[in-house]
């Protein structure tokens, strides 16, 4: 984090999981209201302000990224439906530039990618020296949805927790930088963002009636994902359990801990060419 830039001073740490340690999503926040001090609205709203300077930020490290091609970087959003995967997406990385930037939806695989190992086309999809790739739904589906539907056998998802961290070392080794988000909501949250996608009329297009059967296996999702979360949790890749039911603190949260990582590499601007200088651009 930037310590002589008070507005984007947030300290994301306490939502990181720790390698090793058990995940209990019930004890867990869903609300960040137990990290911001006096009157809620008025942190509510210095949060949003933070949130606009964080954004920004990262728009300008984005593109000393794309200059010096100094790492890759991939994030990779995972969360029940509704829990702001695609605003999230939106609204941290919404200053970046399409140039060095690609968002990458995850949904069913097609045959083709059922026909190959379940990293085939997560591999394909991973960022570039000088990208940023969000991954909106990810290689964790292959032990979430795969797991609670038993589209593969016990045995096959079983032994990808191993294959996922060792996966995302390679990455690691290879330049990569890796940051995991568990968007966490609560039940109640859920029901009122799925209830305002039948009533607005904007947002009919994202209602589908699937949502509803994932919504009936809440807690297999949950269990499910505390085994996710805590199996591959690294000091590589780490994943971060992110309060998400105020979308102010949830970007709060993740634009910290992406600006952060992209701070620590210490990008300069790549050195002029030689004899830039004398250079005199004709008439
Ligand atoms: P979203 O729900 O994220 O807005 P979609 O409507 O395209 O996006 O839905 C994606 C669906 O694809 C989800 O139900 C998700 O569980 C499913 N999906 C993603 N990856 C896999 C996978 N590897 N195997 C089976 N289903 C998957």
């Amino acid at each position: 984090m930037n310590p002589d830039d008070p507005a984007i001073a947030f300290d994301p740490t306490p939502f990181v999981v720790m390698p090793g340690r058990p995940v209990r999503l019930d004890d867990l926040p869903t609300r960040g209201d137990d990290w911001v001090d006096g009157d809620p609205e008025v942190a509510k709203s210095a949060a949003q302000d933070a949130n606009g300077t964080i954004s920004a930020r990262l728009g300008e490290l984005q593109e000393r990224l794309h200059a010096t091609k100094a790492a890759k970087v991939l994030v990779v959003l995972q969360g029940m439906d509704t829990s702001g995967k695609d605003s999230t997406t939106r609204r941290v990385f919404g200053d970046g530039s399409p140039l060095g930037i690609r968002a990458v939806p995850f949904g069913r695989p097609t045959e083709v990618e059922r026909a190959h190992d379940f990293l085939w086309r997560v591999h394909a999809a991973a960022p570039a020296d000088g990208e940023i790739v969000v991954f909106n739904r990810s290689h964790y589906e292959d032990v979430l949805v795969v797991r609670i539907d038993e589209l593969v056998p016990a045995e096959r998802w079983e032994r990808r927790f191993d294959h996922l961290v060792d996966f995302e070392r390679m990455l690691v080794d290879e330049g990569t930088v890796v940051r995991k988000f568990f968007l966490h909501i609560s039940r109640d949250e859920q029901h009122q963002r799925l209830q305002d996608r039948l009533d607005d009329p904007t947002k009919h297009w994202k209602f589908e009636s699937g949502d509803l059967d994932a919504r009936a296996r809440w807690d297999n999702y949950q269990r499910a994902y505390e085994e996710a979360i805590a199996r591959t949790s690294t000091d590589v890749a780490p994943w971060y359990v992110v309060p998400a039911d105020q979308k102010w603190f949830r970007d709060l949260v993740v634009g910290s801990v992406v600006l952060e990582a992209l701070e620590a590499l210490d990008m300069r601007w790549p050195e002029p060419p030689e004899g830039l200088e004398h250079i005199v651009i004709p008439d």
